[in-house]
C-alpha cells in the first residue's frame, strides 16, 4: 500500500510558518488583504471561493469577495478590477475562473496589476515564470512542488511526467519543475490529447502529475511500481450513498493505483489544500512587496 501524501497536514504546517510572517507584518500595522471576484453562480467556483475566504479568516488575512452577476458586461468587470487595483487594503486580486463565455478571460487576467496578481496568471508573471525569475507562481503548481519537496520526494534529477497542459496547472507545473533550481531540475515530459497512447510515457515516470479533469484516466497498468503520484483532478461524480448525492474524485484510479505505487495524494485532501495555502503565501508576499517589508 502506498504512502499517503497528506496535503492537508502539509498545508497546516505551512500555515504555521505563515503565521510568523503575519506577526511580523502586524507589528508594522500591515494586514495582508485578498479580494476575490466571483462572476456568476457556478457551484464549484462558489465552493472554492468560500474555502479561500475561510482560509484567510483562519490565518487573519483581510478578505473580501465581490459577487457579480453572470450577465455583467466585460467593461463593468474591468471597472471592478480597476477599483481593487487602487484599494490599499487589497494586496492580492483573484478572479475566479471560469468566466462566462461573453467575457474574454485573457483581457481580464491582463487587467489585474502584476504586483497584485496572486494567481500568477498575468502575462508578465507568466513570462517571468518561463524565464525562471522571481514571481507569483500559480498556486496549484507551487503547491505541488512544495508537497513533493516537503514529503521527501524532491523532483531533482527525476523524470516527471505531467498529463495535461492547461495554462493553470499542466503547463506551469512543467515549467516550474524543469528549472535549474533547488526543488526542481527534473526532466519533464508533458502529455495531452495529442499524445496518443499515454502508457509508454506514464510508465517512465518517477513522478506522475495527473491534471486531466477526467475521473480515473490513470489506471494501475499505466504506472510502474515505485512511482510517486500527484493527483490534481477534482471531478464531481454522482454518489447516491453520500448526503449531498455526489463526491469528488481524482484523475487517478486510486484504489488500484495506490496498491502499486510508492506514494500518492488523496482526493480530496491532497493538492486542494496546498493550492489554498499557496494563495495565502502569495498574498502575504504581495503585501510584503507592496509595503517594502
Ligand atoms: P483543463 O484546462 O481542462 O486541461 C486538461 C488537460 O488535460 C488538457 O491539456 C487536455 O489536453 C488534457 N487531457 C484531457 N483529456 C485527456 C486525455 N484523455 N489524455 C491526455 N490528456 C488529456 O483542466 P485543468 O484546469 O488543468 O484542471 C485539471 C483537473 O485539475 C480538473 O479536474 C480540475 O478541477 C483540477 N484542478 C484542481 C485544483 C486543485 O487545487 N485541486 C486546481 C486546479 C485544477 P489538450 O490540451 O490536448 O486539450
Amino acid at each position: 500500500m502506498a504512502q499517503i501524501i497528506d496535503g492537508k497536514k502539509i498545508a497546516r504546517e505551512i500555515e504555521k510558518e505563515l503565521s510568523l510572517e503575519l506577526e511580523y507584518l502586524k507589528k508594522h500595522n500591515v494586514q495582508p488583504g485578498l479580494a476575490v471576484i466571483l462572476v456568476g453562480e457556478n457551484p464549484a467556483s462558489q465552493s472554492y471561493v468560500r474555502m479561500k475566504g475561510k482560509a484567510c479568516e483562519r490565518l487573519g488575512l483581510f478578505s473580501k469577495t465581490i459577487k457579480l452577476p453572470a450577465t455583467i458586461p466585460q467593461s463593468a468587470l474591468l471597472i471592478e478590477i480597476e477599483k481593487l487595483k487602487h484599494n490599499p487594503l487589497v494586496h492580492g486580486i483573484l478572479v475566479q475562473l471560469p468566466l462566462p463565455k461573453h467575457i474574454d478571460e485573457k483581457v481580464i487576467l491582463a487587467a489585474v496589476s502584476p504586483e497584485k496578481d496572486v494567481d500568477g496568471f498575468h502575462p508578465m508573471n507568466k513570462g517571468k515564470l518561463m524565464a525562471g525569475e522571481d514571481t507569483f507562481i500559480p498556486c496549484t503548481p507551487a503547491g505541488i512542488q512544495e508537497m513533493l519537496v516537503r514529503s521527501g520526494f524532491s523532483p531533482e534529477g527525476k523524470h516527471v511526467v505531467v498529463v495535461g497542459r492547461s495554462q493553470i496547472v499542466g503547463l506551469p507545473v512543467a515549467l516550474l519543475l524543469m528549472h535549474k533550481k533547488t526543488g526542481a531540475n527534473a526532466t519533464v515530459t508533458v502529455c495531452h490529447t495529442g499524445s496518443g497512447d499515454l502508457t509508454p510515457f506514464t510508465r517512465q515516470a518517477d513522478i506522475l502529475i495527473a491534471a486531466v479533469g477526467k475521473p480515473a484516466v490513470i489506471t494501475a497498468d499505466m504506472v510502474r511500481e515505485g512511482c510517486i503520484i500527484i493527483d490534481v483532478g477534482s471531478n464531481r461524480i454522482a454518489d447516491p450513498t453520500t448526503e449531498k448525492g455526489y463526491r469528488f474524485t481524482g484523475d487517478v484510479a486510486y484504489e488500484s493505483v495506490s496498491q502499486k505505487v510508492r506514494a500518492i495524494t488523496p482526493v480530496p485532501g491532497g493538492v486542494g489544500p496546498m493550492t489554498i495555502v499557496m494563495l495565502l503565501k502569495n498574498t502575504i508576499k504581495a503585501a510584503r512587496l507592496q509595503t517594502n517589508l
